[in-house]
């Protein structure tokens, strides 16, 4: 990797100008820092001062690909020389070669692609397709989800982000996912769980009125909110009942999508076929905004005499569909989703293992891929949370403490309540891997530091 030289100077004016006029996303404006990036490459980036960090976040889980990888890059200034712009009304090479390519891999008859400029609109667009696909209004969503910040996403999402938003949750109706760790059926294994879990979908429908309701919404493996890979049967369950009540299930495959698992979709570890998938992050890893709705024949059908009330200027921008062309060209050629798998089983998972093992604040180790959770924890025994939920200032200084001791080793880790998520891009080496590991085992000592 070659780093920039440094440049404190440069990077402090691109600070300041940021603190002057950029309105950054879920943020006291007054109270954040943004540290100035002058590049990045592969699965690096560094700042202005010379200090490079290894990304264990894919930025927001988004870089599956790494950064800057050559063919895409290429592959956006080739597009951009030959054609910018073209309103979704007409057909061009790259958007159609685009949605033969992610057709060609979703599950089942999910041949359709709708495309957006990221999740948020994604999830947006797959509601109302099944909202008129069914003519009903309530959709079903998790706790512990997150869904994206537009007006029905984030009445989806199921964390406090939902809390402040300035639509009230008109037809959206909570309920609980499988998660042994903190089971909300108070299960004592896998198989209970799965069960319990399902039971309380029936009930949920029940009071509801299988009538009433238009979709179920899951995240496939529930990224953000934890990486809780679902108990076998739960996901095959949610199906079936979901054909027995005619209720449109959607997967949400925003983050788990395009290779992150170390399948091309987390669907496929579980077998199973939503009606609608709504992906974006990894489908180009983010070098344009991108992202879509894969529609199944049944769905896709409904709208074949009767126009589909949605679209965006933007749908399927040339730039980002080149680029996601390109992206999932590079990920088969250089079998980048295998190297996902093959990273998760070898290196990655066995290692977080033994350092679960020699850290009292690692309450339980969760993933597959490249995308694995630490749920760290004050008091292993009663699984009490290092920080409480949703805590923030003081109640936050022992996730505080640990981020900086990842920083402070060269690691750029993703933190998110009381857990911290190993997800490197999925073109993550072994030496890499191994690098962030060993930076990470070190960093832990600070979170053992609030053990009781
Ligand atoms: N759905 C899931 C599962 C996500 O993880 C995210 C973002 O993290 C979204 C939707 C929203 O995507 P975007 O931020 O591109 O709008």
């Amino acid at each position: 990797v070659t780093t920039t030289q440094p440049d404190p100077a440069a990077g402090a004016a691109v600070k300041a100008a940021d603190r002057a006029h950029v309105f950054h996303s879920w943020s006291a404006q007054g109270l954040i820092d943004p540290l100035p990036i002058a590049g990045a490459e592969g699965s690096y980036m560094w700042d202005y001062e010379g200090n490079r960090y290894l990304d264990f976040s894919s930025q927001l889980v988004n870089t599956n690909i790494g950064h800057q990888h050559p063919k895409v890059v290429a592959a956006i200034q080739e597009q951009a020389g030959k054609l910018c712009t073209l309103a979704p009304g007409f057909a061009v090479d790259v958007r159609s070669e685009a949605a033969r390519l992610i057709a060609e891999r979703t599950p089942g008859d999910l041949d359709k692609i709708f495309f957006t400029n990221g999740g948020a609109e994604a999830v947006e667009n797959a509601v109302r397709m099944a909202r008129l696909h069914t003519g009903r209004s309530k959709v079903l969503s998790t706790y512990r989800s997150y869904h994206g910040a537009t007006a029905a996403a984030i009445n989806l999402t199921g964390d406090p982000r939902r809390w402040a938003s300035d639509t009230a949750s008109a037809g959206v109706v909570h309920f609980w996912g499988p998660f042994l760790y903190r089971s909300p059926f108070h299960a004592e294994n896998e198989h209970q769980e799965c069960e319990r879990a399902l039971r309380h979908l029936e009930d949920t429908i029940a009071f509801e009125g299988p009538q009433s309701i238009a979709a179920i919404i899951l995240e496939t493996i529930p990224g953000t909110a934890g990486i809780m890979v679902p108990p076998p049967g739960y996901l095959a369950g949610v199906r079936e009942i979901c054909d027995r009540y005619g209720i449109v299930f959607i997967l949400d495959e925003v983050m788990a999508g395009f290779g992150r698992t170390g399948r091309w979709f987390a669907a496929d570890h579980f077998d199973v076929t939503p009606d609608l998938m709504t992906f974006a992050k990894g489908v180009n890893s983010g070098y344009v905004p991108l992202g879509g709705v894969a529609i199944s024949a049944e769905i896709a059908a409904t709208f074949d005499k009767r126009p589909y009330p949605g679209g965006l200027t933007y749908s399927g921008h040339p730039l980002a569909c080149a680029s996601a062309v390109a992206t999932i060209n590079a990920m088969a050629e250089e079998r980048i989703v295998e190297n996902a798998a093959e990273i998760g089983e070898k290196i990655i998972g066995p290692a977080l293992q033994d350092i679960a093992e020699r850290h009292p604040s690692v309450g339980e180790v969760r993933g597959m891929g490249v995308f694995w959770a630490l749920e760290l924890v004050r008091n292993r025994e009663t699984h009490e949370p290092l920080v409480p939920y949703n805590a923030s200032g003081a109640d936050n200084a022992p996730m505080a403490e640990f981020a900086a001791a990842c920083k402070e080793r060269g690691l750029w880790p993703f933190v998110n309540m009381n857990r911290t998520h190993v997800v490197p891009p999925c073109t993550v080496t072994e030496t890499e891997a191994k690098e962030g590991l060993a930076a990470l085992d070190e960093a832990l000592t600070a979170a053992d530091a609030h053990t009781v």
